[in-house]
């Protein structure tokens, strides 16, 4: 297993205090250069992940809607499916920001987490419970996708990518709203159709 590493913004000297000798600012100038592109490293890999998890997820939302039987759930994740078409033509977006052509590394998580979906389908009958379970597993997805994108926003702002940062926060704003929508779905019909089933 690789170590885990971690990117530390925070811990950026901050050149604009270092008034030292010519050595000295030599020295802290290129420990800056060193951290940012690890950080800039970091941002892209984190990008790919992402970029491949947005494609996989426009082909494997469709199969989630088809297994749901509220209307109101139906209409949720097909309508984030638009968006999530959307959102793959925005990475796209930010990684010509970025000068690059977009590319897509297999994100492990996002697979385990659309595996644990299809579980949840296969195991469970048609209907309200299954409507539950599919929610469940789309906050999931939704949950890591929120994840990813906040430091994603994050490190485009300390590597000075305003425009990406921006483009990347209306993505984030899209997932969290996808989120509420579906708790809302749960709240408002499926989790009582579902326990009352048990009746
Ligand atoms: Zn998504
Ligand atoms: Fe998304
Ligand atoms: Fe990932
Ligand atoms: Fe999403």
């Amino acid at each position: 297993m690789k170590p885990h590493t971690t990117a530390s913004p925070s811990k950026k000297p901050n050149t604009t205090k270092s008034n030292g000798s010519p050595a000295s600012k030599k020295a802290t100038s290129s420990t800056t250069a060193k951290q940012s592109s690890g950080l800039h490293t970091l941002f892209v890999d984190q990008l790919k992940d992402i970029y491949w998890a947005e494609k996989t997820l426009t082909k494997e939302i469709p199969k989630m809607a088809k297994k749901a039987t509220d209307e109101d759930l139906i209409s949720a994740l097909e309508s984030h499916l638009e968006e999530t078409k959307q959102q793959v033509i925005q990475c796209e977006e930010v990684f010509s920001l970025l000068n690059m052509k977009p590319q897509a590394k297999v994100c492990e998580a996002m697979q385990g987490l659309l595996e644990e979906a299809k579980e949840i389908m296969d195991e469970t009958e048609e209907g309200s419970v299954r409507d539950a379970g599919i929610i469940c597993a789309a906050q999931k997805i939704e949950h890591y996708e929120i994840a990813t994108y906040g430091c994603l926003v994050a490190f485009a702002r300390k590597l000075n990518q305003m425009e990406a940062a921006e483009i990347l926060e209306g993505i984030l704003e899209e997932e969290k709203n996808a989120d509420s929508k579906l708790t809302e779905v749960a709240e408002t019909a499926v989790n009582d159709d579902a326990s009352d089933e048990e009746e």
